[in-house]
């Protein structure tokens, strides 16, 4: 079990100290089936705000959230575990969204007028629409409770749906300020609600919801995928990765390896864009190993005291220290050799697994095939940029991938053979403030996009409208009248 509960509620424990926080009810499928019902009725007010109007609220929660960033950080970093720098990037994400679909929902939504390109539909008007779903049910993982949670929730309010939010049963507390937050800036009550409890809340919330948005673990996005399936309900699902990472001999190195680092130990490693696996061109790798040692090897460790105090925070739960010690042992047992790192830290009341260089591994390997979610840099050399890219293609995931090469064409060219919703050059975790851009897993990362104008689109149902003369003419076919 990856969570706690005492009764019907869901206890909160800080992963980085051990201590308990809070607690959270479990709803029921009743209780859930009530929220929906009360969503419905506010979506209709929400929804005749029209763009203007729902902009302003989302504009002030803007203003409310920088204003309130330090109260919403401290919840977040006793429920994650995680470290102040990590933490912040939960106040940066949902201010960007706020402001960018109070600008452009109205740019990708608003009704439009259709050219008629077809002689038989000379004289009609057409018109394309995007209706709001009503009740939209996001479902969202620990790792990332507000950026995820929230907002993956902006657009589909900014579309003017309601939203029942269900954060993970780990991360169940940050997201009540939010919905504090957004009263106060006048979104009417009812619009935004949250259904704290496990998978059966979940459940019960696909079993109601008009439109279904999540962001969680292949295994669970495909029992939500057949449950949205039976319903006729559609459902977008960002789900998880094994991201690669290619480093080509013309490379920075320095580069190379504060990418790698970042990618890899940013949020303790679980972040499904994190970086999972390096290929390293054979002239290079030499370099690039000692380095990444080194820099790895000095990373500070443990309970986030302070900004700046701390380079890698704790893991979330107990399950998840095993799934990355397991693929270590797997490794070792199958020749692969631990440079730094390779265990639990001991010695300290919190959850923490020590950041972890690993090489001579290959794809017989867990860590090379499977997600870890955790502080651990599996590289492997490679004879060619063609055999980084088969090896980085050999992978039932294709969520994002990272070139690094001081050659920005040639690394143009190699990210378009890449099987991953979004691959970088020379960058990595920058990709998610691209909000202009489709983002979204393919293979068994997902089906859906975040982002650009099918990020908002996914949130409504789509209506046309023909209007044709009111006087007889030609373009019917006349049957006889007298047979
Ligand atoms: P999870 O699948 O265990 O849980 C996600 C959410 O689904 C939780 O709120 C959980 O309570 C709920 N849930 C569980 N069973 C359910 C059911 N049967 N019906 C409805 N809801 C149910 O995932 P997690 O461990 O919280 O998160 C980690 C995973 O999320 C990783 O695989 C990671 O890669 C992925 N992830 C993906 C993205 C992305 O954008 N692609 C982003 C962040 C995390």
């Amino acid at each position: 079990m990856k969570y706690t509960t005492s009764a019907d509620r869901l206890v909160v424990v800080n992963p980085a100290t051990g201590a308990e926080f809070g607690s959270a009810p479990i709803m029921s499928a009743e209780e859930v089936a009530e929220l929906a019902a009360r969503g419905r009725v506010a979506q209709r007010k929400w929804e005749a705000l029209g763009f203007d109007g729902r902009a302003v609220v989302l504009r002030r929660m803007q203003s409310w959230l920088a204003d309130h960033a330090n109260e919403l950080i401290d919840v977040v970093q006793q429920e994650t575990g995680r470290i102040f720098e990590d933490t912040a990037l939960e106040i940066g994400y949902p201010l960007a969204a706020l402001g960018f679909w109070a600008d452009h929902a109205g740019k990708y939504l608003r009704d439009k007028r259709i050219p008629a390109t077809s002689p038989l539909l000379l004289g009609k008007r057409l018109r394309s629409r995007y209706l709001p779903h009503g009740l939209v049910g996001v479902i969202a993982p620990w790792n990332f409770p507000i950026t995820i949670g929230f907002g993956d929730s902006i657009p589909a309010l900014a579309a003017g749906n309601a939203v029942i939010l269900k954060p993970s049963e780990i991360t169940p507390l940050s997201i009540e300020i939010v919905r504090r937050g957004l009263l106060e800036c006048g979104m009417p009550p009812d619009v935004f609600q949250v259904a704290t409890g496990a998978g059966p809340t979940g459940a019960a919330l696909v079993d109601v919801a008009d439109m279904i948005m999540f962001t969680g673990s292949t295994a669970t996005g495909r029992k939500i995928g057949v449950r949205a399936a039976e319903r006729l309900i559609p459902c977008s699902l960002e789900l998880g990765g094994k991201d690669p990472m290619i480093v080509l001999a013309d490379a920075n190195i320095e580069r190379a390896v504060n990418l790698t680092v970042y990618g890899a130990m940013v949020n303790s490693g679980q972040v499904c864009l994190s970086t999972e696996r390096v290929y390293v061109e054979a002239p290079v790798y030499d370099e690039f190993v000692a380095k990444i040692v080194e820099k790895v090897s000095a990373l500070r460790q443990g309970a986030p005291v302070a900004p700046g105090a701390v380079d890698v925070g704790a893991i979330i739960s107990p399950a998840q220290i095993d799934i990355i010690d397991s693929q270590v042992k797997d490794a070792v047992a199958k020749g692969a050799t631990v440079l730094t790192g390779g265990e639990q830290l001991t010695g300290v009341p919190g959850r923490f697994y020590r950041p972890t260089v690993l090489v001579d591994v290959d794809h017989t390997m867990s860590c090379m095939i499977d997600e870890t979610f955790g502080p651990l840099i599996p590289i492997m050399k490679v004879d060619s940029a063609e055999q980084a890219i088969a090896l980085a293609n050999d992978c039932r995931y294709g969520l994002a991938a990272t070139i690094v090469t001081r050659d920005r064409a040639k690394g143009a060219a190699l990210a378009r053979k890449i099987e991953a919703g979004s691959v970088s050059v020379n960058d990595i975790v920058t990709h998610c403030f691209a909000l202009d851009l489709p983002m979204g897993g393919v293979k068994t990362s997902g089906i859906g996009t975040r982002h650009s104008e099918d990020g908002i689109r996914k949130f409504c149902k789509k209506q046309a409208i023909l209007v044709g003369r009111s006087f007889p003419n030609r373009d019917l076919h006349m049957y006889p009248t007298n047979p």
